[in-house]
């Protein structure tokens, strides 16, 4: 729809184009649009009345647009309203203990994607688990400087609350996996961020293209969504820290895969061996 919006507004102010497309992707809303066609409409008072009628038109269609049913505050609003009403009051004994402070067991690892929060598939209850989420569910190696991020979740989840637990939690159709296994093997990049990102699993897809060349590259992937998770755990033995605590048999370091297909969970411990499906 952006490019027919795109095509149209050109052709009537070629002069001064307004590219709802471009607004978009910096960052534009609807909302945005229509005021930047209101304000071209004011302004340009000789427009011929083709070329005005034009963008009313264009206005009036990016209104009906945006006058979706889908309201993002009233969904906040009314998820917030329901928690409440629902959890936050009914539960005043576990709510007021979390008020004072957290102990939670795990530091799970899980990827940003929307269909994988580890509570909702492990159904853990606030105050459980320590969550890091990012794409495709890396840990990297330690590094203060480029991974200051994950590393201060790390720390302050094995040092200061003293999680006995760290699960990395893989799952099927990873975008974040397809990508790493479909950078070139000059390496070339075309994102800024998000292949830089997953390489950090490459170890992972060295090993799947090798081992798995009978594979076609759909089941390479679900692979490697396991393997990666392998290299996270190896991963999470270059931090002191957590070397230490596993040494001292403080922490236990898990691997997990939830495939969303079979609506199947498999865990392994850092022995790497891979348990049957749980469910
Ligand atoms: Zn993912």
């Amino acid at each position: 729809m952006a490019g027919k919006f795109k095509n149209c507004i050109a052709l009537c102010c070629a002069t001064k184009p307004l590219v709802v497309e471009d607004m978009a992707t910096n960052g534009y809303t609807c909302d945005d649009a229509i005021e930047g066609l209101k304000k071209l409409l004011s302004e340009k008072g000789d427009l011929q009345a083709v070329a005005a009628a034009k963008i009313k038109q264009l206005t009036a269609e990016l209104e009906a647009a945006n006058g979706s049913d889908f309201n993002p505050v009233a969904r906040i609003k009314d998820g917030f309203a329901r928690f409440k009403k629902e959890k936050y009051e009914t539960n005043p004994t576990l709510y007021g203990e979390l008020a004072k402070s957290q102990s939670p067991k795990f530091l799970v690892f899980a990827c940003s994607d929307s269909r994988v929060c580890p509570s909702h598939i492990l159904d853990f209850q606030p105050g459980e688990a320590f969550v890091v989420r990012n794409i495709a569910n890396m840990v990297p190696p330690y590094d203060t400087v480029k991974h200051s991020g994950v590393g201060a979740a790390v720390e302050y989840a094995v040092l200061h609350l003293k999680v006995t637990n760290i699960v990395v939690i893989g799952h099927s159709c990873c975008g974040g996996i397809k990508g790493l296994m479909s950078i070139p093997d000059d390496g070339t990049t075309a994102t800024d961020f998000i292949e830089q990102w997953v390489k950090i699993g490459l170890p992972a897809k060295s090993k799947v293209k090798t081992d798995c060349t009978d594979l076609d590259f759909l089941e390479q992937c679900t692979n490697c969504e396991k393997e990666a998770v392998n290299v996270s755990l190896a991963n999470l033995l270059t931090y002191p820290f957590v070397k230490e605590a596993v040494v001292k048999k403080q922490l236990s370091l898990r691997g997990g895969h939830y495939d969303f297909l079979k609506g199947a969970f498999d865990l392994w411990n850092l022995d790497f061996g891979i348990s049957p499906s749980l469910f």
